[in-house]
């Protein structure tokens, strides 16, 4: 039996690097035909930068850099050159008036704006950087958007913008020359701009897309959250002000004080803790060799609690970096059964609970290390394909009668998820194959089938 076909073409859906043509709808209207390129660091931004050669990285690339400017290649030229660029040309003054009046001294400024041109250019820049980068459940949320964005209608979700003054004076002499950010004789009208996806740390943020766009010394973080989901709207905001301390949110009446902030800068310039994702500097993070070690305890098996699984699948596979980063990499830890003589894999929860998630998360082989030393591996397949169980935490034997059935299915499962993905992220085949192997042999030797039969 073959277990999976793999069709390792470079698909290329929105976005095109001259590679190919498509003819497509506009991400703006209705309009189906040609094309033309926005880039999602406005022209206008750009040609304001001293940016000498500009690397940008893509996670749809078939190489990491790209030298040119990223554009996404699905909107009209009607749509572009009309209302999307009367935003980008509203943006850029905005950008520009400030520039002027902040110096390395400036404690608090006085931030005058236009609210809905504001917001809607934000919301503009979010949507476009998440087609360039598959965010798929974030674009849905963008698109409901669309016509506010357009100046068609009113916002269908709940948008909320908080902005942040930033300062650099927590950083050295040295450093703060390198970032000409906010220097005393300023060189550049703009000095850099960033998009990326960002966390609050404390609260999930599965039901919203969050990004911040950072230009100069202003960061704004953009929260946009279903309409219907009005409880979460209110943990956002609890949650950025206990993290983002001098985060304010923009008042619809055009008008708030910003107090410097010098911790931000640092956070999101020296770590990159907030932002993931960064277009205009080459990514230089080493790829960390580390396991990552996530814990379940049994109180969360029985009460069937996904949230750390959800946690991860949300932080680890959100794009491309992140997967190879993440690949092999997660060891899962079971707490809890140690006082009991049954094996964790008997107990009906146990079983429940990793069913569930093989059948609804099976691209989490793509993460775990399968290691046939690692015994939670096996109990998971255990857990999975036997027949048998008990409630008796006193029963010493173990007693496994495996469903062939179901372990076909878990086998089904799993290489179709990662198959999908592979061709998603337009990953080298080699993986693909490294991964069956990983799995065949840990299967196997679980549940104790020899290689000749080792594939059915
Ligand atoms: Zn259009």
């Amino acid at each position: 039996m073959v277990l999976f076909v793999v069709g390792n073409k470079y698909l290329v859906d929105n976005i095109t690097w001259g590679r190919r043509w498509v003819l497509m709808k506009c991400a703006y209207c209705e309009y189906t035909g040609k094309m033309s390129r926005e880039h999602i660091i406005p022209k206008g931004f750009i040609d304001h930068m001293n940016v000498e050669e500009q690397s940008v990285w893509s996670d749809k690339a078939p190489v990491r850099l790209i030298k040119g400017e990223l554009t996404v290649k699905d909107v009209c030229a009607d749509c572009n050159n009309r209302e999307l660029s009367q935003l980008d040309d509203y943006a850029l003054n905005l950008i520009l008036k400030y520039n002027e009046c902040l110096s390395i001294s400036t404690k608090k400024i006085y931030f005058k704006y236009n609210y809905n041109m504001l917001v809607r250019w934000l919301l503009k820049i979010c949507y476009n950087s998440a087609r360039a980068n598959d965010a798929e459940f974030d674009i849905k949320l963008y698109e409901k958007n669309v016509d506010y964005i357009m100046n068609r209608g009113c916002a269908e979700s709940n948008i909320t913008v908080f902005a942040i003054y930033m300062g650099s004076g927590c950083l050295s002499k040295e450093m703060a020359e390198h970032c000409y950010h906010l220097k005393n004789e300023r060189e550049f009208e703009i000095d850099w701009f960033r998009i990326g996806p960002f966390r609050l740390t404390e609260h999930s943020t599965y039901y919203c897309a969050s990004r911040c766009i950072i230009i100069n010394s202003f960061a704004f973080f953009i929260v946009v959250s279903d309409k219907e989901n009005d409880d979460e709207l209110s943990k956002i905001r609890t949650e950025m002000e206990k993290q983002y301390k001098n985060a304010v949110e923009l008042s619809n009446n055009g008008k708030v004080w910003l107090k410097r902030d010098d911790k931000f800068f640092l956070d999101s310039w020296t770590t990159n803790r907030v932002l993931r994702d960064n277009f205009l500097e080459k990514r230089t993070k080493k790829k960390d060799d580390r396991f990552q070690i996530l814990t379940l305890t049994k109180e969360e098996i029985e009460n069937d609690d996904f949230s750390k699984l959800k946690a991860m699948s949300m932080e680890f596979m959100s794009n491309k970096d992140d997967l190879l980063d993440c690949y092999q990499k997660v060891i899962i830890a079971i707490e809890g059964y140690e006082n009991e003589d049954r094996e964790p894999y008997q107990s009906r929860a146990f079983q429940n609970y990793f069913r569930k998630l093989f059948d609804d998360f099976p691209e989490i082989i793509w993460a775990l290390c399968l290691d046939e030393k690692i015994i939670t591996v096996q109990m998971m397949i255990w857990a999975y394909v036997n027949d048998n169980y008990t409630d008796d935490v006193n029963n010493t034997t173990t007693n496994i009668k495996a469903n062939k059935n179901r372990s076909m299915q878990l086998l089904e499962k799993c290489f179709m998820a990662i198959n999908k993905l592979v061709n998603k992220y337009a990953f080298d085949f080699s993986k693909n194959k490294d991964l069956t192997r990983r799995f065949q042999t840990v299967y196997s030797k679980t549940l104790g089938i020899n290689e000749s039969e080792k594939v059915m």
